[in-house]
């Protein structure tokens, strides 16, 4: 394989940068720019100097020996001084000498492609590099660590076997072997899609963990919105002013709460208007109430909202170190601070649920393999019990196994492939 090269480090000043090779020609090419002449145990770091052309630095080379590697190849790594200039010239010696440059993510399709890992796992990996949560770290390690992909291996492995038994249902359509056969095809059937449907039933949750969870902040002009969305950000993302319609716009800041984004929304006051800059506002105020996953309604005395249906609410007594309301389930203060961190609890326990943590069903791409699954399951048990020809309902089996197959790439469209790489940064 031809040899490619690229700084695996994020570019800019910093303590040490990675500089990795992977190819034929990688062990080859670092061995003529490191000084150690002697033997490399494999994956066992060296100190020394690395000749750059221009210039020489001190560090670290390590070398991995195909297929124990990441990507499947023989890789070699420098590890120098941080900063652009050295790391740029690592780069370029080893360009020199004969390594090419890699493309966006071109290490890890070398590695999908070696088979060290499958087409989720690379996504998850993905996930994990652009994580701006614990929680998406989370799930992204799990599909690194090939949990759907093995799910969706076991269910494919059912569903062979199903097709196995339509082909004896084919093969012996008058014997009665064939009514059985059709009733465990069935059942297995019932099993794969109940398995779907768990893992269906987490992409709520996935795509919260993926966008963060979306919190609308809402009540009347001066009801303390602004105040409330400072004090849970930890800081003064708003401007607080007793004069009423201040907040025009969305003002937006994320908190993590238990290692989830949440991404709040102060919004303007919600309040009859004759100001068009305010009533803008208003319009905006509504759509994102009905954009979010949780509204806080910061409640007054006497008040009925009306608030859009299917979104949880939680209704807040602000200003509960003037006074207390009765009617709200929660008392806070954005000035002394009570009642902040309960909210925060509250804002987790309604806004994501402590029994999401595990989910890991969070690509798009994931989800409509797996409802696609889903629907060519359901439509071949269909099929089994209405008692059609067998090469009828293996159709839908096959679809059914095709779909799975997609999660792992075994069986994903090149141009799916191509763009899942492409997002990767170069020297991943
Ligand atoms: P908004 O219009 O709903 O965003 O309300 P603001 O956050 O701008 O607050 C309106 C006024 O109420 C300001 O003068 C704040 O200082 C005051 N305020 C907000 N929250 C509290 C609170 O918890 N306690 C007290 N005492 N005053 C508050």
């Amino acid at each position: 394989m031809e040899t490619i090269a690229a700084i695996a480090t994020a570019q800019g000043k910093g303590g040490v940068s990675v500089i990795r090779m992977s190819g034929d020609g990688a062990h080859a090419i670092a061995r003529k720019m490191f000084s150690r002449k002697g033997e490399f145990v494999p994956n066992m770091l060296y100190p020394g100097t690395i000749d750059c052309g221009a210039f020489t630095d001190y560090g670290m080379c390590v070398l991995f020996r195909a297929p124990r590697s990441f990507t499947g190849e023989d890789v070699a790594e420098f590890h120098c001084h941080g900063g652009t200039e050295i790391a740029r010239g690592v780069l370029g010696r080893a360009i020199a000498l004969g390594a090419r440059l890699a493309e966006a993510g071109e290490f890890t399709r070398r590695a999908y492609i070696n088979g060290k890992l499958s087409l989720s796992a690379a996504e998850g990996m993905g996930e994990m590099i652009g994580a701006e949560s614990a929680a998406q770290v989370r799930a992204g390690y799990l599909l690194y660590g090939e949990t759907l992909t093995k799910e969706g291996k076991r269910l494919q492995a059912i569903l062979r076997e199903c097709l196995a038994g339509a082909d004896a249902d084919f093969d012996f359509p008058e014997e009665d072997l064939s009514v059985e056969t059709r009733e465990e095809v069935a059942a297995s059937l019932c099993a794969v899609i109940s398995s779907l449907d768990l893992l269906l039933g987490q992409y709520s949750a996935g795509k919260k963990i993926k966008a963060g969870v979306r919190v609308a902040i809402c009540g009347r002009p001066n009801a303390g919105k602004s105040s409330l969305l400072n004090a849970l950000l930890g800081y003064d993302r708003a401007i607080v002013s007793s004069r009423a319609g201040t907040t025009r716009d969305i003002v937006e800041g994320s908190v993590e709460i238990r290692g989830v984004l949440f991404r709040l929304t102060d919004t303007a006051g919600l309040r009859e208007s004759e100001d068009e800059i305010e009533q803008e506002g208003i319009r905006r105020a509504e759509n994102a109430m009905r954009g979010a996953d949780l509204i806080v309604y910061l409640k007054e005395e006497g008040e009925s909202p009306d608030l859009p249906e299917g979104i949880p609410v939680i209704f807040v007594g602000a200003k509960c170190d003037l006074h207390r309301r009765t009617d709200c389930e929660i008392s806070v203060s954005s000035v002394t601070g009570e009642g902040v961190e309960a909210l925060k609890e509250l804002l987790y326990a309604r806004g994501f649920g402590a029994e999401n943590d595990g989910a890991f069903l969070l690509e798009a791409r994931h989800y409509d393999a797996l409802r696609e699954a889903k629907r060519c399951a359901e439509s071949a048990l269909t099929g089994v019990r209405e008692g059609l020809f067998a090469e009828l309902y293996a159709e839908d089996l096959k679809r059914a196994y095709t779909a799975l197959g997609t999660i792992s790439g075994e069986t994903a469209a090149e141009n799916v492939i191509e763009e899942i790489f492409s997002k990767f940064c170069v020297g991943k």
